[in-house]
């Protein structure tokens, strides 16, 4: 059986970021097939010509977590791409693209709109706290909101 990584079959230079694709869905125990979790690669940034800094990616990273957590209880996990030009976000079933659209967006119109404390950036809570850029995650967060939620979902789109 091959278990290849998705991402490494995408070509980085067909996509128009930002953009929102279901990389994968998965069975999450093979005796009950239905249960599926699904993976989304959510591009905020065009692959080989712009990334986001640390602190933008980490703050992004904290009110994503925040955000997402208050809108749905599908969420698992949202992570940061190595290569600070997105994330990946994985769900509980089988998500549609424009659900997760819908939903990203939404987070981003919060973050845009954010003021105070980053939440969970404190020492204790935080394993890097002083490395975050709100002003700059804000810049991300509304360059992403330019495209309309169904353009982000036409991955190849020109
Ligand atoms: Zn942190």
């Amino acid at each position: 059986m091959t278990n290849r990584v998705e991402s490494f079959e995408l070509d980085h230079d067909g996509v128009t970021a930002p953009y929102i694709r279901k990389a994968k869905v998965m069975t999450v125990n093979p005796a009950y097939p239905d249960c599926v979790i699904s993976k989304f690669d959510v591009r905020f940034a065009q692959p080989n010509q712009e990334f986001l800094s640390n602190g933008a990616l980490h703050t992004l990273e904290h009110l994503f977590a925040t955000f997402i957590r208050q809108m749905t209880d599908q969420l698992i996990d949202v992570s940061p791409m190595g290569c600070r030009t997105g994330f990946y976000f994985v769900f509980c079933n089988d998500q549609d693209p424009a659900w997760v659209a819908r939903l990203v967006r939404n987070a981003l119109i919060d973050v845009s709109r954010f003021t105070g404390e980053i939440p969970g950036a404190s020492r204790k809570e935080c394993g890097n706290y002083r490395e975050h850029d709100l002003d700059e995650a804000k810049s991300w967060a509304e360059k992403f909101l330019q495209v309309p939620e169904e353009e982000l979902v036409n991955v190849y789109r020109k």
